[in-house]
């Protein structure tokens, strides 16, 4: 295998059971790295102790084995490698790019609610920056004295340090990113001294991923992910977003769609081929 050999991967949170719209997220990965004679990887994503399960970590991987879908090497956990993205975390604060945030959901509402404008961006109303205006010693004080805290980025500290706009390459078509619309994001939250942009970003740069596959809801995300490869430094993969499945309503398939699961339709005596194509349709 070459150097420049195509590696995917398939990325699921343990929330709940794989639904007929992972596995056509899964099949995506698998189909793009075996045509290729490329890699595919697997990769389990629960660093969110509240969401994720063990026991749907191994339901996961008992249901992509079932569908014939094999993957390359270990399963990487994220939960496993918290201290490397703290690394990766100091790094960026170390350039004065992120700075701790002590408020609570409530306080961002009030002041965002107290404020002319409440833009929106992605992930929801902007931060406001209450928090990127505190003076050093209050901020040393308030985490000396262990006041929980996120991290976030300092949104145009780091624009400025882009040599170049940004862009991606999205089913080999350049798209322009503009990352400022995420405002200030959250890199490590109160609870979790991570994010889902750090270690996606992180972990794909790690494990050498050329091309990212994942649904087209994830398709705004790619723009702040292109400014975090650009910080820290990491290669820009490649992006194939696809579309979403949907249920006889129109509506997306979610985790609470018991009827679409794996499990459910393989108890029901439906073959791995024909969920395969019920997935690829
Ligand atoms: N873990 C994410 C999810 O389950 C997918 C992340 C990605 O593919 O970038 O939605």
């Amino acid at each position: 295998m070459g150097a420049t050999a195509i590696v995917t991967r398939f990325a699921p949170s343990p929330t709940g059971l794989l639904h007929l719209g992972h596995a056509h997220a899964a099949l995506a990965a698998w189909q793009a790295a075996r045509e290729a004679g490329g890699r595919f990887l697997l990769r389990i994503e629960d660093i969110d102790p509240t969401r994720c399960r063990p026991a749907y970590t191994v339901a996961i991987l008992e249901d992509l084995a079932w569908l014939g879908l094999d993957w390359d090497g270990p399963v990487r956990v994220q939960s496993q490698h918290l201290a490397d993205y703290r690394v990766a975390l100091d790094g960026l604060a170390a350039r004065g790019l992120l700075y701790p945030c002590f408020c609570t959901r409530g306080d961002i509402a009030r002041e965002i609610a107290a404020s002319a404008a409440a833009p929106h961006g992605p992930d929801g109303p902007l931060y406001p920056g209450t928090c990127r205006r505190l003076p050093p010693e209050q901020r040393a004080a308030r985490i000396a004295a262990g006041e929980p805290h996120a991290l976030r980025l300092d949104m145009a500290a780091a624009l400025a340090t882009l040599p170049a706009p940004l862009s991606f390459r999205e089913h080999g078509e350049r798209r322009c990113c503009d990352p400022a619309r995420f405002g200030d994001a959250v890199l490590a939250r109160k609870d979790i001294p991570a994010s889902y942009h750090l270690c996606v970003t992180h972990d794909d740069a790690l494990q050498g991923v050329t091309l990212v596959t994942r649904g087209e809801d994830l398709l705004p995300a790619t723009d702040l992910h292109r400014l975090l490869q650009q910080l820290m430094g990491w290669p820009e993969p490649d992006y194939a977003h696809h579309r979403l499945l949907t249920d006889s309503a129109g509506r997306r398939l979610a985790k609470r769609d018991r009827a679409a699961t794996i499990r459910e339709l393989r108890e029901a005596g439906v073959s791995a081929a024909e969920v395969r194509s019920r997935a690829g349709a």
